[in-house]
């Protein structure tokens, strides 16, 4: 750092939250001490923002004098530590996104407007059922559907391991937030009463089953390949039930007995409330949550708790990476290949190699988990840049079954259902137990289309075709929400339409009609969407014994489910032959997510997949107990091709209300991409996005690869700088995609 004159004026370099590519200077006050990660108030134009401070005491390229003065200090003391600002500079860096942007987009919006950080937090109460209440809801004396439910999930060992739940992770679980006078309610007629929260010292945590009994070999082995201080992330590889999650509970532990703190990444709150139950039972009263379904306070409240370090637990979605902890230990990025740690739209980060770096600059190491890791990440074990703690066995002996092909050229399907799986159906039902039917497209009729005039239903905003749904009948584009009635006859020429393809709506009518007398639950989107009603769900499915579950890619997520003798897979066809890039490997985790529902119970179970394609060398290699074996195909394409994780990507959309507007400025973008392209730098395009019109914009795309990752961000940076004097009209947009999780 440049030694300021006494004279001068200290100099700060602030983070504004405004699209541009650099930190802006002024003057600190005289008479305070301003620090790196303070906010501070400053104005720029004519208003004035909140800033978070990256530099201090710089020189500045500009005249002192005419330089403005910080209007206030926001903070006393830096709420982002060094490390953190680091990980951020280094972020907006790498995606090749705003700062100012990156920064701030880091904080909770309470922050990111100026308020400040609440005094200590009084850590939440825990909730839990009394005697009487067991005995009210086993009677049945508890009535209303919202009360139940409470009462239900603190009840229910599954949705509260410890029986004990603050109201955050209650909130979590129940899809929506209690208020606190509904507890106290409660707690009036007896059926429910608050403990204080733990002492964070005090020591022995409530134990729930497998806490108390000793861990496999193979857990063990994970566990204890974790060092301390040791920055190697490891890959936790084991099928669902395989007893991942007590690992993580196991390193947490160590960890936290240690005096460190333990950051826990999830893909998604609502799908996973078991995890952060079980993490919340483990660790009473020193659990932090963070997730978009928080009011914007306890947001802010739970943040402020795990940067002062009461909390010493952390679990969050996606943008809780960016939570300060005092005394990080570890951080777990669970189900690691989910795309949904892949942020889509303004600062396209993915937090789980942003977890990596952030472990490299807090020399603590990272533990990703999953069944079905990412082929960056498998090659990264295999390369030995990650520790490998395969679990190859289950703690309760069972396997994951055998993934059996279905040929659909010789059963042909009707709607969408074999003569194999129908009776296999039959089989497991009348065996008292489950079956999971997976279509991974929600609706009820893929397209509609006029078969006598080749007319089909078109989005009118986008390159996408209309679903059609059932219930209140609607055509509905996917692509953008926009929905219209469905037309009886053609427009074109009159004749009546056909529903063509399947969805899943379609396909639980079939099965209501195969099996009149099952219970029947459907899984997507659409049959969520109020509130409570996921859990309401998962709760019937629980609390069943023979029974059909139907749903998309939703039934594969999460949940633990005791009872599924048979999984049946409906058409995955597309997604093998698609020529996205991750398309395939997608749809193979989707298989064996899915699979591993399956044969969890004593009496083993089976997966059948539905196909035309039985001799396709990935259908053939199907094999939900190795997955890396399984994979090794798409591994060797990908090396051929030079795509991740053999190379590297970036994509640039440009979008525009008009065709040609777009294509001539993706022209004007791409021009400086060619010139900079160093050597091992392959500019390609511009061409019309496989999805060419979406929500009624235009787009091109420009694809940027090479083998030589310093060398892509080089072309980047530098063309990032020359676009910069591009005198583009407002609407047209250019947004650069580091790392693509896809194409399309
Ligand atoms: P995953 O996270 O891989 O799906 P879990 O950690 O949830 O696996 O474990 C699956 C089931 O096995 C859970 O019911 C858990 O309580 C139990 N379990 C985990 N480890 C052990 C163990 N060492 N001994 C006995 N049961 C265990
Ligand atoms: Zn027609
Ligand atoms: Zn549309």
């Amino acid at each position: 750092m440049p030694d300021t004159p006494a004279s001068a004026p200290s100099i700060v370099r602030v983070a504004i939250d405004r699209p541009l590519n650099r930190l802006f200077d002024y003057r600190s006050p005289p008479d305070r001490d301003v620090r790196p990660g303070m906010r501070v108030r400053v104005p720029f134009g004519p208003t004035r923002l909140t800033g978070v401070v990256m530099e201090a005491g710089v020189t500045s390229e500009m005249d002192p004098g005419r330089l403005r003065a910080v209007s206030e200090v926001l903070d006393a003391t830096p709420i982002l530590p060094d490390s953190l600002r680091e990980l951020l500079g280094f972020g907006g860096r790498y995606y090749h996104h705003p700062i100012g942007e990156v920064v701030l987009g880091a904080l909770p919006p309470a922050l990111r407007r100026g308020r400040p950080l609440p005094e200590a937090a009084t850590p939440e109460p825990l909730w839990a059922v009394t005697e009487q209440g067991h005995r009210a809801l086993a009677d049945g004396a508890v009535r209303g559907e919202r009360q139940r439910a409470i009462v239900a999930a603190l009840a229910d060992p599954d949705s509260a391991p410890g029986g004990r739940l603050d109201r955050p992770t209650l909130a979590g679980i129940l899809g929506r937030r209690p208020a606190p006078r509904e507890l106290e309610r409660l707690a009036e007629r007896g059926w429910l009463e608050c403990r204080p929260p733990e002492h964070p010292t005090d020591v022995p945590p409530e134990a729930d089953s497998a806490a108390a009994r000793p861990l496999t070999p193979e857990q063990q082995a994970a566990v204890d390949a974790l060092t301390p201080g040791e920055a190697r992330p490891l890959l936790l590889e084991g099928v669902t039930g395989s007893g991942k999650t007590e690992v993580y509970l196991r390193m947490a532990e160590r960890v936290v007995a240690r005096g460190e703190q333990v950051l826990v990444l999830i893909p998604e709150i609502a799908l996973t409330p078991q995890l952060a139950a079980r993490i919340q039972a483990r660790f009473p009263g020193r659990v932090a949550l963070l997730h978009s379904g928080l009011a914007e306070g306890e947001r802010l409240r739970a943040w402020a708790s795990a940067a002062r370090g009461e909390a010493r637990v952390v679990v969050g979605t996606r943008s809780a990476l960016f939570t300060p902890l005092p005394e990080p230990g570890l951080i777990v990025v669970d189900e690691e290949h989910d795309a949904a740690f892949k942020q889509q739209d303004g600062f396209r980060y993915n937090a789980r190699d942003l977890a990596i770096k952030r472990g490299q600059l807090e020399a603590i190491p990272v533990v990703l988990g999953s069944a079905t890791p990412t082929l960056e990440t498998l090659q990264a074990a295999r390369q030995g840049r990650y520790t490998h703690c395969p679990l190859r066995t289950r703690p309760d002996g069972t396997a994951p079954p055998r993934i059996e092909a279905v040929d659909t050229r010789v059963h042909t399907p009707d709607e969408g259902l074999t003569s194999p799986l129908l009776d296999a159906m039959q089989a497991t039902l009348a065996g008292g137990q489950q079956c999971f039917v997976l279509l991974n497209r929600r609706g009820y009729a893929r397209t509609l289309a006029c078969d006598h005039c080749g007319w089909v239903a078109d989005c009118r905003h986008c390159d996408a075709r209309l679903t059609v749904h059932a219930g209140n009948p609607r055509a509905v584009c996917h692509l953008c929400g926009h929905h219209e009635p469905v037309p009886d006859r053609c427009p074109e020429c009159g004749a009546e339409l056909a529903r063509r393809g399947l969805g899943t709506q379609r396909l639980e009518q079939a099965l209501a009609r195969h099996f009149p007398q099952t219970p029947l639950i459907r899984l997507d989107r659409d049959s969520i969407r109020h509130k409570g009603a996921l859990e309401e769900a998962l709760e019937r499915i629980r609390s069943l014994d023979a029974a059909i579950v139907v749903g998309t890619q939703m039934l594969a997520k999460g949940h633990d489910f005791p009872r599924v003798g048979l999984v049946g897979v409906i058409d995955v066809d597309q997604g093998l032959y698609s020529v996205d890039l991750r398309a395939a490997e997608h749809t193979l985790q989707l298989i064996v997510q899915a699979a591993g529902r399956a044969g969890r119970g004593e009496a083993g179970g089976r997966v059948l997949l539905q196909t035309g394609h039985p001799e396709h060398p990935l259908i053939r290699g199907l094999d939900a107990a190795d997955y890396t074996a399984m994979v090794r195909p798409l591994l060797d394409e990908r090396a051929e091709s030079g795509f991740p994780p053999f190379g590297h990507l970036a994509l640039v959309r440009v979008e525009a209300e008009d065709a040609n507007t777009a294509e001539t400025r993706a022209g004007e973008v791409a021009t400086p991409l060619r010139r900079a392209a160093a050597s091992g730098v392959r500019v390609l395009g511009p061409a019309p996005a496989p999805r060419h019109r979406v929500n009624r914009r235009y787009r091109e795309q420009i694809l940027v690869q090479s083998g030589d990752r310093r060398a892509l961000h080089a072309t980047l940076h530098q063309a990032r700088r020359a676009w910069e004097g591009l005198t583009l009209p407002r609407e047209v947009r250019i947004a650069l995609d580091v790392d693509p999780v896809s194409l399309a």
